[in-house]
């Protein structure tokens, strides 16, 4: 087939996806990304994690090669960022004043860290993590810290302290919650990995509020906390959750909520602009009311769900949305979506490492936290996707196969 220009604006993780699949599916139409960071797109998960240990390198963590965008034929302006879309003319306006139409439009602009509002928080040292430069920043100053203090005890924040403890710095994380990854996971998940991120040297201070972050010559020096205290550190990272990025969409005189509103299909109310990735709100039928999921999985099923499309076979979007964060020692996988006052019911045993909570929602499985237990997880995508009827004693007796009931 033969068409239009697919213009994609975020050259991340959806952005590329969008394309790779769109050539996948044997789309032979002009394809662009924008992207706003320099160089190609690469993944994100490394940056709290092996890179930021010093692992891998810049080139181990790009999604491809340069020489597959040529390849291909796609088209990467990078770094430009986009700032006007004119949806009568089907153009979008870049910062250096160049304008591109597209005969369809998919918005993959992602998300950006949330700010803090306290004293000290423009200080040097003092860092969110988004992106590679960010990683970068980090890292250079982790070989040489000695105590870190981290705000924020959500995915973000718990991995930068495995890093930042197998490295030899004193870590402190502070969160206004009684537990880590409040909005997340059970509190016997959380309860799990406070223990033993705490064992492993971390200390936390939860219920605890930040009111200054201080520093002397114009650098931090450390966190003066609620209750009183001050946590000397040579580097603060606010780890606080991350606000889409919805301002191009919103200029655009498109819907927004928490996101860019998009149906079934991935689509605006703009038939020609489709919004994928952290950015985009969508219904499902996995959660009672539309959702904004940051997840890999998330990001590349909703562009292979758009490419499609583009491509002629469009089908509606139903993937069950399953994420994985990497903790020190510990792998854990969560399937579906909880919501706090879900129900969590053990499967295996803690002690040991290795464990899974099933959580349920008026009698429905929503989500399933896994721990060093792979299998469990794969398991768990399937159950969900296929709303088995199970029981939290069925799904807590170690001698029924999990595998049995999903097949
Ligand atoms: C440190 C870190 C660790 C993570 N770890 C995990 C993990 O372990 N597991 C997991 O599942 N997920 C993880 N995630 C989340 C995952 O990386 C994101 O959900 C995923 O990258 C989302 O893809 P996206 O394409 O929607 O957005 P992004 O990958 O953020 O890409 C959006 C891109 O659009 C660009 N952009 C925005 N506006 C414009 C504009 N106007 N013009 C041009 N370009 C623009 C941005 O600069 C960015 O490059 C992690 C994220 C981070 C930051």
């Amino acid at each position: 087939m033969s068409r239009g220009r697919v213009l994609i604006v975020g050259g991340g993780q959806g952005g590329f996806q969008v394309a790779s699949s769109l050539r996948d599916e044997g789309f032979d139409g002009p394809i662009a990304i924008i992207g706003e960071e320099p160089g190609v797109p690469y993944q994100r998960p490394p940056l709290s994690k092996a890179y930021l240990m010093g692992k891998v390198s810049e080139d181990q963590i790009r999604l491809r090669p340069a020489s597959f965008y040529e390849s291909r034929t796609i088209e990467l302006f990078a770094p430009e960022r986009a700032v006007r879309i004119a949806r009568d003319l089907r153009q979008v306006e870049l910062e250096s004043g160049r304008h591109l139409d597209y005969e369809h439009l998919v918005l993959a602009t992602g998300a950006r860290p949330r700010g803090i509002r306290v004293a000290g928080a423009e200080l040097d040292g003092v860092f969110t993590l988004r992106g590679l430069a960010d990683a970068e920043a980090i890292r250079t100053q982790l070989e040489s810290a000695t105590n870190i203090t981290i705000i924020g005890a959500g995915f973000i924040g718990l991995e930068i302290a495995s890093v930042a403890r197998a490295m030899g710095v004193n870590t402190h994380i502070i969160d206004f919650a009684e537990r880590p990854l409040k909005r997340s996971v059970s509190a016997k998940t959380a309860d799990f990995l406070t223990e033993a991120h705490a064992t492993q040297g971390t200390q936390f201070h939860f219920k605890t509020a930040i009111v200054e972050i201080t520093g002397a010559g114009g650098r931090v020096t450390g966190v003066a906390t609620s209750n009183g205290r001050h946590l000397p550190a040579d580097l603060v990272v606010i780890g606080i959750g991350v606000e889409p990025s919805v301002e191009l969409a919103r200029d655009a005189g498109l819907k927004i909520d928490n996101g860019i509103v998009v149906d079934q299909q991935l689509l605006t109310a703009d038939q020609s602009i489709s919004a994928i990735g952290d950015c985009a709100q969508y219904p499902t039928d996995f959660f009672p009311h539309p959702i904004r999921i940051e997840s890999v999985q998330n990001a590349v099923d909703h562009a292979r769900c758009v490419a499609a499309r583009l491509a002629g076979k469009a089908v509606p979007y139903r993937k069950v949305p399953w994420f994985w964060s990497d903790q020190g020692q510990y792998k854990l996988q969560i399937a579906g979506v909880a919501q706090e006052g879900d129900d969590a019911v053990l499967r295996g045993d803690m002690a040991s490492g290795r464990f899974s909570v099933f959580r349920f929602r008026a009698g429905r499985l929503s989500c399933v936290e896994s721990v060093n237990q792979a299998a469990d997880h794969l398991a768990a995508r399937k159950l969900i996707e296929k709303s088995a009827p199970l029981t939290p004693e069925l799904v807590s007796d170690p001698a029924v196969s999990l595998n049995q009931l999903a097949a």
